[in-house]
């Protein structure tokens, strides 16, 4: 083994590479960093989730300890993401297409590019699981959605009954989310009990607005463009009763994310990753798991940043023990400090700038919407969807590349609620791409940097041709 990791110090091969970005991967990140590693992380982009991992749609985080009033999960990412960055670490954001484990240095690909390193750290999470039920897809963004926290302000969820399938924390917390906008919740519960916390089925049973269902499951739903109801059936399958909803919110639990690496590694019999008892490494040296990819039982924000710094003292020790890393000292000792992320203002008429790449509000759409000559790219976010945080950089950067030939408004759906009924639009993140006053494209949830690019880039030579 010494021999086989000796001869693979060559040049040009990363120390570490970190594959996920949730609560795992960030803290391995600052660790690793800190250590002087200089580490790579692969943020994910579509596959198995967003980056971010799961506290990017979830609300209120109130048991991440620091946080004495709780923190909004997208808020705790971005602040993980910066401090990981602050520190030196790289970020790759794009899907890992593949990691061959099977030479050293380890061989990934990702964006295009492929990346040497000597140890690896998998944080790649869980993703969420679905019903599969035989109208789905039919309605998959047309009532139904696996993210109550991103979908539930939108206006055809206004008023209406909506249902959540699931017995665990998820399932409770968007139900009780979910009263803030529908006239009634509906908990479909599959067994006589729910799974969660005791405070949070306490919250749950204790709301009047909600109505739980024990023993049921749902067969299909119906409706014509948009959901309009569900068929439960009991615990022996017979048909029980069709409640009309026009939301349908999953909450059944996650997949762990082993697709790449599942045979490659040992994995136990519902595909997580198997470590060391207590311990990172998985059946590789070389590679180590940290987060809910090796853990079924504990999947806590804490729990897996924890295991994400142990990933990462785990990963340095191996390198130094193979003499394999190669560090770089921080220059300067103590980077620049990040302070806290300014909001973009609402445009009014005092500060509005027909010229800035990027303004916020109906305002600012409708002056630029009647007055601009340029491609403009609205974004409709609502206040808790973690999808947007990871989106809006995204556009912004576009647009940068784009030198001003395009503009950007976002639009608070919650603040703007008459906008976003105009629109359509029916969950978030929406992006319209409208020129010369013409809605020229919809994108629906996080798209690649390049696919804005290109639409707006072929609007712009069309203008000219
Ligand atoms: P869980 O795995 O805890 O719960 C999944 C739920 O979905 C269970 O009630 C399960 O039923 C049900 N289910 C699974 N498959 C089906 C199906 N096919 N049809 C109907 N129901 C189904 O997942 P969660 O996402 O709720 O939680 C994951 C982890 O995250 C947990 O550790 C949880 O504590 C944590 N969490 C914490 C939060 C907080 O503290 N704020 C918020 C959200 C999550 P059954 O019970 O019968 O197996």
């Amino acid at each position: 083994m010494a021999d086989e990791v000796a001869a693979a110090a060559a040049g040009g091969v990363e120390n570490l590479v970190i594959v996920g970005s949730g609560p795992a991967g960030y803290t391995a990140a600052i660790y690793a960093a800190r250590a002087n590693l200089r580490p790579i992380v692969i943020t994910g982009f579509q596959d198995g989730g967003i980056p971010g991992g799961q506290l990017m749609t979830t609300t209120h985080v109130e048991n991440f300890p620091g946080f004495p009033d709780g923190i909004l999960g997208p808020d705790l990412m971005d602040r993980l993401k910066a401090q990981a960055v602050r520190w030196g670490t790289r970020l790759v954001e794009a899907d890992a297409d593949s990691l061959d484990l099977s030479q050293r240095p380890f061989r990934i690909q990702a964006d295009g590019e492929t990346i040497t390193a000597h140890a690896v750290i998998l944080a790649t999470g869980a993703s969420a699981n679905r019903l599969g039920l035989p109208s789905e897809e039919r309605f998959w963004n047309a009532g139904i959605s696996a993210c109550a926290i991103c979908d539930g302000a939108t206006p055809q969820f206004r008023n209406e009954e909506l249902a959540v399938v699931g017995g665990g924390d998820s399932a409770c917390e968007e139900a009780v989310y979910l009263t803030k906008y529908g006239s009634r919740v509906h908990l479909i519960v599959r067994s006589g009990q729910l799974r969660a916390s005791k405070a949070m089925a306490d919250r749950v049973l204790a709301n009047p607005s909600i109505t739980v269902h024990w023993n049921r499951r749902i067969r299909d739903c119906s409706g014509s463009d948009w959901l309009e109801a569900i068929e439960l059936v009991d615990a022996e399958g017979n048909s029980a009763e069709t409640i009309p909803v026009r939301g349908l919110f999953y909450a059944i639990g996650h997949t762990p994310n082993t697709r790449l690496v599942r045979e490659q590694l040992d994995v136990d019999s519902h595909g997580y990753l198997i470590t060391k008892p207590g311990r990172p490494e998985t059946s590789l040296e070389g590679v180590f798991a940290a987060g809910d990819v090796a853990d079924a039982e504990w999947r806590q924000g804490i729990t897996a940043a924890g295991s994400g710094c142990q990933a990462a003292l785990a990963a340095e020790r191996w390198l130094t023990h193979h003499n394999l890393a190669v560090t770089v000292s921080h220059d300067p000792v103590d980077p620049q400090e990040v302070g806290e992320a300014k909001p973009t203002a609402t445009s009014d008429e005092a500060n509005y700038d027909p010229n800035a790449l990027w303004q916020k509000g109906a305002y600012a759409l409708r002056k630029l919407y009647h007055d601009s000559d340029k491609p403009l790219l609205v974004v409709y976010t609502s206040p808790t969807c973690g999808p947007c945080h990871v989106l809006k950089p995204q556009l912004k950067r576009v647009l940068d590349e784009l030198g001003g030939r395009a503009q950007g408004v976002e639009i608070d759906i919650e603040a703007d609620q008459e906008i976003a009924q105009q629109a359509g639009v029916s969950g978030t993140p929406t992006v319209q791409l409208f020129f010369q006053k013409e809605l020229k494209q919809q994108f629906r949830g996080v798209k690649q940097r390049s696919e804005f690019k290109a639409a707006i880039e072929q609007l712009l030579g069309a203008a000219v041709s």
